[in-house]
């Protein structure tokens, strides 16, 4: 993995947060890197970016690309570097003249296109926990995750733990 992809790996796990943030049934909470006014700003972008994960963890590629090439349309994406005073000149995908949305849009879609197919959009992942719709990605070496956090992992062990316990009850005479 070069230093490009690892920046946009990177940019995958902000998207992983703002998208548990924002949507599905267990959206809760600021990220941290945001204000709270601008948080409802970038709702609509979340729900499109879990869109395009569960698409992915579905291999659905077709369907993710399509979302994202909407956003990368929609955030006016386009390659060009850029630098702030002295600082060394980078590649930027935002307009210069972007709001705070279409920068958003552009730098996380941009992002998620360039590491399609790759071995960071293969480790995103979606719970596995019942009522839990939070996504994640599998920082693990054999990539065996498959829950949000040790929360959802203990509460489906303990279910599990009981359902054993109840059958073992049920078998003994
Ligand atoms: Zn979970």
């Amino acid at each position: 993995m070069d230093i490009g992809n690892s920046h946009h790996a990177l940019r995958l796990e902000t998207a992983v947060s703002l998208v548990n943030a924002l949507t599905g049934d267990n959206a809760g909470g600021e990220p941290a890197f945001l204000e709270p006014h601008e948080v409802g700003q970038l709702a609509g972008l979340a729900s499109d970016l879990r869109a395009v994960i569960e698409a992915l963890v579905g291999d659905d590629h077709d369907s993710a690309a399509r979302t994202l090439n909407r956003l990368l349309v929609a955030s006016h994406a386009r390659p060009r570097l850029h630098r702030d005073g002295d600082e060394p000149w980078h590649l930027t995908f935002d307009p210069p003249d972007a709001d705070f949305v279409q920068r958003w849009t552009a730098g996380l879609a941009v992002s998620f296109a360039a590491v399609l197919g790759d071995d960071s959009a293969q480790r995103l992942g979606l719970c596995a926990a019942p009522r839990c719709d939070r996504v994640f990605i599998d920082a693990s070496q054999a990539r065996s995750k498959r829950f949000c956090g040790v929360a959802c992992q203990n509460r489906v062990k303990a279910a599990a733990y009981r359902k054993r316990g109840a059958r073992q009850r049920e078998e003994r005479p």
